[in-house]
């Protein structure tokens, strides 16, 4: 771990609850590995408490700061500035210390692009069916649409709020929603499949997204990726898995979006290797 002097500068994660948060552990394995003299520490800060919170760590020169749940949205206007895609997803997971004030982006995006991107595919042609539709479907969405996906598809459980995610866009890409009982219609047809709901997470690793019979309908080297990371792999990986298609796990996801923060933080390159180890040791996944 970084030595702590009197010039360590700080840097953190804010959240409620936030003890189950990955993000100190790879933080710190990386700025040690870079000896960069930045700590980065976990803030537990309940959502009546946040503008506090952030006025507090203007006066004691906190560096920059992960956003997790529930603040990802609340956040936003206590910020004097906000980056393109922060806007586009609607929520901010990095902040930054300027002379004007605090500046926020959106990493979760980038996070999820990285294990495509290095598939080096042409994404032209494919349809991106994302199951859920709410904080992490929004970076997924924004993905897809930089990756340049023909189709983009929603599939969520709730009428109204998929009907307001789709008019939340500028919809100058193919968005389109569609109830969770269409989803049979649309897995013969994804080239991607993202699991963007919790269905499946510990302790609930028994569930999936897919039954067996949806899981039979898959198209052949289709691309699952299931944003959850524990338990890894997960069922529905799992069904993916043995049906032939290739599985990505959210892992990666945490890890890029992390490298990608402590990047902005410390202007340097960062030992994406060592968070990488670093939580797969932690996850007992080497
Ligand atoms: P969220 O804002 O609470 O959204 C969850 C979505 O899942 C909502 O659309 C919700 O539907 C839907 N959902 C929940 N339970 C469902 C069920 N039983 N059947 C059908 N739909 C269901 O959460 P989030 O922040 O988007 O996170 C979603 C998942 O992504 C979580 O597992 C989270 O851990 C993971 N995640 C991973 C990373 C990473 O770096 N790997 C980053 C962010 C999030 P309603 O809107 O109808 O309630």
């Amino acid at each position: 771990m970084t030595r702590i002097t009197g010039k360590t500068k700080l840097l953190g994660v804010i959240g409620h609850p936030i003890a189950h948060s990955l993000s100190p552990l790879m933080h710190n394995a990386a700025l040690a590995e870079m000896g960069a003299d930045f700590v980065y520490l976990p803030f537990a800060i309940a959502p009546e408490d946040l503008e506090q919170a952030i006025a507090g760590f203007s006066a004691i020169g906190l560096r920059g700061f992960s956003i997790t749940l529930p603040h990802k949205q609340t956040i936003m206007p206590l910020l004097s500035e906000i980056s393109e895609v922060a806007q586009a997803i609607g929520a901010v997971n990095t902040v930054w210390r300027t002379e004007q004030g605090w500046s926020g982006t959106n990493t979760d995006a980038e996070g999820f692009l990285a294990p495509l991107r290095s598939m080096h595919r042409d994404w032209s042609q494919s349809m991106a069916v994302i199951l859920g539709n709410g904080g992490a479907a929004r970076a997924v969405v924004a993905g897809c649409v930089e990756l340049g996906c023909a189709e983009i598809h929603i599939v969520g459980r709730d009428a109204q709020k998929l009907e307001a995610f789709s008019q939340s866009w500028n919809c100058s890409f193919g968005l389109q929603v569609h109830a969770w009982e269409t989803l049979p219609d649309l897995l013969p047809r994804a080239d991607l499949l993202v699991n963007a709901t919790p269905i499946g997470m510990s302790p609930h690793i028994e569930k999936s997204p897919l039954t067996s019979a949806e899981a039979d309908r898959l198209k052949a080297g289709v691309i699952a990726y299931d944003l959850i990371y524990t338990p890894n792999p997960t069922r529905f990986l799992q069904q993916v898995s043995d049906r032939g298609g290739v599985a990505i796990d959210g892992l990666e996801m945490l890890i890029q979006q992390g490298a990608a923060a402590l990047k902005i933080w410390t202007q340097q390159s960062v030992p994406v290797d060592t968070m990488r180890q670093t939580l797969r040791q932690h996850l007992g996944l080497n």
